[in-house]
């Protein structure tokens, strides 16, 4: 074997139920006395009620997805007139990546509280979007020193955005097994996040009330991050960066509608990946596994649906082209391409 895998320098704590006593631990071990916690409106309740006891200087809950600049900029002056010395974010991708982009320019360390399985917490991805154009980048600084998850938080969830986002989730397994950097570690993360997720994502439908499923989903969520973080953004990932960025469509939900179809792209041109997915989502192939789970879940299927119109499909499929990552175990045709996104447009089964 020859290979170079990134470990990332993280504590990561799973405290179902406990998340004031997990934060108040994690804040005590960095030693720090004056927070800004960024929650989003939705999620300020729940941010209030987790952090009553410890060091608050700040309450910042203006947070808007995809990172807008100047979102960022209000964010970052606030942490400077409040002097603080330390993050807490407590929400999902768009929150965590809002403290990000203020521990970008300012070295500050976050502390993470996700309550969706975005997974940005366990990446040093930032993003952030200036005149509807979303630049990401890579910077160790914006790594969550340590990250708190607890199921109960993720209660208040709704189902069909649970359904979106633990798909994303899945997304990031799936497109490990074959990204720019993919490695024997990241791979066995990736399954072992697979099967969590195909376990745990049906008991959340089935039973949202229960913090069992959204546990087993969120300890999914953390090893598809950490997969991914490491093996970079295969084909998936571009392909949705793409659509979301020109149609400005939801995150989770495009992920959720384009998984099968580049699945059933890329599965012949890796075999043995392919064999290991399928287990992990218990079925014969992966693309069957996918297509289960997808029913089960009542999963979103077209990107009609999202709002995408369908005479971007040309413009989109020569971006994708243009982005595609090298390496992808099968030619990214623009003929390819194409079909793959009118497929997802249409919603219809990937062939
Ligand atoms: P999000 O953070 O925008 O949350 C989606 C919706 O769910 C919001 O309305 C939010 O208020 C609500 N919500 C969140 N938690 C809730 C809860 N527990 N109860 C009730 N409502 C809740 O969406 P997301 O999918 O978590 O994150 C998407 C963003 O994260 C995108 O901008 C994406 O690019 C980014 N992201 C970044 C990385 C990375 O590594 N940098 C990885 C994944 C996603």
């Amino acid at each position: 074997m020859q290979f170079v895998h990134d470990t990332l320098p993280q504590r990561v704590r799973f405290a179902s139920g406990a998340a004031a006593e997990g934060l108040a631990a994690e804040v005590a071990a960095l030693g720090v006395r004056r927070l800004m916690v960024i929650a989003g409106t939705a999620e300020k309740d729940l941010a209030d009620r987790i952090t009553a006891g410890l060091p608050v200087v700040h309450r910042h809950n203006d947070v808007v997805m995809h990172v807008p600049g100047e979102v960022a900029q209000r964010a970052r002056a606030a942490a400077a007139e409040w002097d603080v010395d330390a993050l807490v974010s407590v929400g999902g991708g768009s929150t965590t990546g809002l403290a990000k982009a203020v521990a970008l320019t300012t070295g500050l360390p976050i502390i993470a509280v996700p309550t969706t399985y975005a997974g940005s917490e366990a990446t040093a991805v930032w993003g952030m979007t200036e005149d509807s154009v979303k630049t990401t980048g890579t910077d160790p600084k914006v790594l969550p020193r340590a990250i708190v998850y607890d199921a109960a938080l993720l209660l208040s969830l709704p189902v069909e955005l649970s359904v979106a986002s633990g798909l994303n989730a899945l997304a990031h397994c799936v497109d490990s097994m074959w990204a720019p950097r993919t490695d024997p570690i990241n791979q066995a993360l990736a399954v072992e996040g697979a099967r969590a997720l195909r376990v745990g994502l049906p008991m959340v439908v089935a039973q949202p009330d229960s913090v069992e499923g959204r546990e087993k989903a969120l300890y999914g969520a953390y090893l598809s991050a950490s997969a991914f973080a490491s093996a970079g953004a295969g084909l998936h990932h571009k392909i949705c960066h793409v659509l979301g960025g020109m149609f400005n469509l939801p995150h989770a939900q495009t992920h959720a509608v384009v998984l099968p179809h580049v699945l059933a792209f890329n599965a012949p041109g890796v075999p043995e990946a392919e064999q290991r997915l399928a287990a992990a989502l218990g079925a014969p192939t992966a693309n069957e596994g996918l297509a289960r789970l997808r029913d089960q879940l009542n999963a979103p299927r077209s990107l009609e649906d999202l709002g995408m119109p369908e005479a971007g499909i040309p413009d989109a499929a020569e971006a994708v082209v243009a982005a595609a990552p090298a390496g992808n175990p099968r030619p990214v045709t623009l003929d390819a391409i194409t079909e793959l996104v009118r497929m997802a447009w249409e919603g219809t089964e990937p062939r």
